[in-house]
């Protein structure tokens, strides 16, 4: 047996008992006629003491222990004399009278602590030491418990974990797909699921009502601190129910991970948000709602006055930042800044400041009376002491860079605390997304989300109004998960495939197999599918969901502690029946 405690339970209660650990070495400190050495395990930390007097060949061991040497230790536990009421073993310590020593180890090359002197990409690298740190392990750990969770309620509602294929074919999620070629059939691929999407509704004809999994999803696109190559979804599905069924039931999964897991008791429903509502106000479609500052329309109300700018705009619009009057030169040129960067967009920013005395102060005094800005600030509801900021262009462009421009302000203004959670369902998504580059429609959530009644008949002349039974929920402004009721009748199921530009044979070719189970007594039928390491971060308070994945890719999609991707052997190619291109060899070489 190599221990008798872990490092983390020791307490006052334990005192004179002669106990074993085992762990790292964290830190040795030698004071006077005492050596210390700090103990971890993933449990915690415990104190070691050695009285050199005492003992000469250990005190002399234990000074020549590096860090993060693996040892175990006997002694018996004492009560300290000075406490550390910071850690949980803090009262006592353990006076080591064996030492042995498991394992040696190489210098780390970062410190193993909460502030880490090791970049991410070094973290990375040697990832295995970084999951030793307190930060990682909490993150993987809240991880862990929050898949328990979802387990246990998913199944307190009759929910039943079914696992689904991970080499299968092709599922339109919108994505690249990555793809495996296969040994015992030459020439042909497997794509790795984008979700089990086909699957879930395959199981729903399958009569399996309800159905969930934590599962893994592989979408090869490019990549943000949001996103992974590979990354696990909460994936639900239900049949006999309509979109509200569903909001309802996650709605209730949602508060009990919020309450199992942060604690956090979410009262009432959730607002609920339609699509055009959220761009018209925020200019996105996952608005963060924890505070209001939505936008303001001065299209009809600020052009035609002579200013070029707001004259050529197809659309002003306006934010009203409280109290905000009083900013500064400076800051307004910050703003103005932030404004112009490329990730955001705009051409400019106009402000007005509405000062304590009714008065205004504007960049655009020229053009403009105080009369027109009273109207502007009327319709924005400013008050004395209120700062208006404006941004006009054209209505796609100003729409997203005045999201951004919110978003800063809230940020700078302190409406973004990260214990505060607001959630939010956007509905009413539109079915039908055109891209001008390729001249047709795309499915905007995936073909297979079924329009909604009312708007059927617009199918064939104004497809591109018709709304979907589709929904987001949002927290916070990142989306959490999303999902739609589905089109269940093989009719209108080919209908959309002909929308979406698909020619008969591709759609047989792609989606027959499900065509063909829709004959076969398809009941009504939706579901929603969460992203779980984006909820996780949510929880943990953390903005990569790179740090609660235990192995994660980095930024070019590779796993810098194995370096994968990485290039395979001829026989291996030969194998697969493959030959890479010219260009593709010489670059695997050469990385
Ligand atoms: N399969 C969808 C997705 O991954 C979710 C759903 O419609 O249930 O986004």
């Amino acid at each position: 047996m190599y221990r008798t405690h872990t490092c983390g339970e020791l307490r006052i209660a334990d005192i004179d008992k002669t106990v074993t650990l085992s762990g790292w070495v964290q830190r040795v400190r030698n004071l006077g006629g005492m050596t210390f050495v700090d103990l971890r395990d993933r449990y915690g930390i415990s104190q070691l003491v050695i009285n050199n007097e005492a003992d000469d060949k250990l005190s002399q061991d234990v000074r020549n222990l590096g860090r993060e040497y693996v040892v175990q230790v006997t002694g018996k536990v004492a009560e300290r004399s000075s406490k550390n009421n910071k850690i949980p073993t803090g009262d006592i310590e353990v006076m080591a009278t064996d030492l042995k020593v498991l394992n040696t180890s190489d210098l780390p090359p970062f410190t193993i602590e909460d502030d880490t002197d090791g970049g991410e990409e070094l973290r990375m690298k040697y990832r295995y030491l970084d999951l030793r740190r307190n930060p990682a392990r909490k993150a993987l750990e809240l991880r862990h418990k929050m898949a328990l969770e979802v387990r246990n309620y998913m199944d307190g509602e009759g929910f039943m974990e079914v696992e689904t294929p991970v080499l299968m074919k092709s599922t339109p999620e919108g994505a690249r797909d990555f793809v495996v070629p296969s040994r015992m059939n030459p020439g042909q691929f497997y794509a790795l699921p984008q979700s089990p999407q086909v699957f879930k509704q395959l199981l729903m004809v399958a009569g399996y009502d309800r159905y969930f999994q934590i599962v893994k999803c592989f979408r090869d696109e490019d990549l943000r601190a949001d996103r992974q190559p590979e990354f696990t979804q909460i994936d639900c599905e239900m049949s006999f129910v309509d979109q509200e069924d569903i909001l309802n039931t996650f709605e209730g999964m949602t508060k009990h991970l919020f309450k199992s897991l942060r604690g956090v008791e979410m009262e009432g429903d959730f607002p609920r948000m339609p699509y055009a509502d959220a761009m018209k106000y925020y200019g996105s479609d996952k608005p963060d709602i924890r505070f209001d500052m939505r936008f303001v329309d001065l299209t009809a109300a600020a052009s035609g006055k002579g200013f070029k700018v707001f004259d050529d705009a197809g659309y002003i619009g306006a934010i009203c930042a409280k109290g905000c009057a009083t900013y500064s030169r400076k800051e307004l040129d910050q703003l103005t800044d932030f404004v112009k960067r490329p990730q955001v967009g705009a051409q400019g920013l106009v402000y007005v400041k509405y000062n304590e005395d009714g008065s205004f102060k504007t960049s655009v005094d020229k053009f403009f009376s105080a009369g027109d800005f009273k109207a502007w600030v009327d319709r924005c509801g400013a008050k004395p002491g209120d700062l208006l900021l404006i941004l006009a262009g054209s209505e796609k462009r100003t729409l997203t860079a005045l999201c951004e421009l919110r978003l800063e302000m809230g940020t700078r203004l302190g409406l973004r605390n990260k214990n505060k959670f607001a959630p939010l369902w956007v509905v009413d998504f539109p079915l039908l997304e055109w891209d001008d580059e390729t001249a047709r429609y795309y499915a905007m959530h995936h073909p297979f989300t079924s329009p909604k009644e009312e708007d059927f008949e617009l199918l064939d002349s104004e497809p591109g109004n018709v709304r979907a039974n589709a929904y987001d929920l949002v927290i916070n402004g990142v989306e959490i998960g999303g999902g739609s009721i589905r089109i269940h009748n093989d009719e209108l199921q080919q209908k959309m495939f002909k929308i979406l530009g698909f020619t008969e044979e591709e759609a047989e070719n792609q989606f027959g197999f499900l065509m063909n189970a829709f004959k076969y007594g398809a009941p009504p039928h939706g579901g929603v599918a969460f992203g779980f390491d984006r909820w996780v971060s949510l929880f943990a308070g953390l903005d990569s969901i790179r740090e609660v994945i235990a192995f994660p890719k980095n930024n070019a999609g590779r796993d810098v502690m194995n370096d994968a991707p990485s290039a395979i052997s001829d026989a291996q190619l030969n194998e697969l029946r493959l030959e890479l291109r010219k260009e593709a060899a010489k670059k695997a070489k050469e990385e």
